[in-house]
């Protein structure tokens, strides 16, 4: 059966930056009270399980809408123990992405060799592991900027490396100088750490129930699988490692299994980056 869909929750944008922004387009977030939330509660977005975090006394499910979603209806589904599910639906909008056209030196980072490859192929299995991650501690969401610096390139762009078109741009990059320490963007733990193709040396946390982070292009890596994490800990250094045209972060976010529009999970305001060093 169908509930209203004022269950949705429409006045976060007014509340404190701790929780994230309610975005209803593609790469964007929903948001969803749950005033009947029990710890046996699944609650699931077009089919997939997403995360459900504590704020004040309610319960809210976050879920990831995937950046080729089609606008118009998206349900999420609320099974409780007692065998009812409840559905109730939200409407995504339309949002056109601008383009990027970018120029990259090293022509094998757009036009890999047959060895790359094979190393690419390898390196994706890792990736989609990290990805599809789900632990069952209650998720972080007090997400903090992982550096400051100005935003090179926001989320969903789509781009063209040397003028031919690639996947969209799934993360926001942070202009900052080599070696600029990263901090993690909340509590977790860190699932995947190493160098890849495109993404030069890299690190996933997650959070809590499908709740994931990911930097990408560092000079150094700090951490290791398995090591716990404090939010604002630092677990490497800005660079420009895989496919770049300068030093940044490429910060990325995870929610059940989708690449999501960071900016969403961020405070409005950055720290200075005098604050940063
Ligand atoms: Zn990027």
């Amino acid at each position: 059966m169908f509930t209203s869909s004022l269950l949705l929750v429409t006045f976060f944008s007014t509340l404190a930056h701790a929780l994230p922004e309610q975005s209803l387009v593609p790469g964007g977030i929903a948001l969803l009270g749950l005033p009947d939330y029990q710890p046996e509660t699944v609650v699931r977005f077009d089919g997939k399980r997403v995360a459900v975090f504590p704020y004040e006394d309610s319960w809210f499910a976050i879920a990831g809408i995937p950046l080729n979603a089609k606008p118009g209806d998206h349900h999420f589904s609320i099974e409780h123990h007692n065998g009812i599910t409840l559905k109730t639906r939200i409407k995504v909008l339309e949002k056109k992405y601008a383009e990027q056209h970018l120029t990259i030196k090293n022509k094998r980072k757009v036009n890999p060799n047959e060895k790359d490859l094979k190393r690419i192929a390898l390196e994706r299995p890792r990736k989609r592991k990290a990805k599809s991650t789900r632990t069952d501690a209650v998720p972080d969401v007090d997400f903090i900027w992982p550096v400051s610096g100005r935003i090179s390139s926001i989320f969903g762009l789509r781009r063209f490396f040397n003028e031919q078109e690639r996947r969209p741009h799934n993360g926001l990059d942070i202009a900052a100088a080599e070696g600029t320490p990263v901090k993690a963007t909340a509590k977790g733990t860190v699932i995947e750490a190493g160098e890849f193709f495109f993404s030069g040396n890299m690190i996933f946390i997650d959070h809590g129930q499908g709740i994931i982070s990911l930097y990408a292009h560092l000079s150094r890596i700090d951490v290791k699988p398995g090591d716990s994490v404090d939010t604002g800990d630092i677990i490497g250094t800005v660079g420009q490692t895989g496919r770049v045209t300068g030093a940044h972060l490429h910060f990325a976010v995870i929610a059940n299994q989708t690449l999501i529009d960071p900016i969403n999970m961020l405070p409005k305001n950055q720290p200075s980056a005098e604050l940063n060093q």
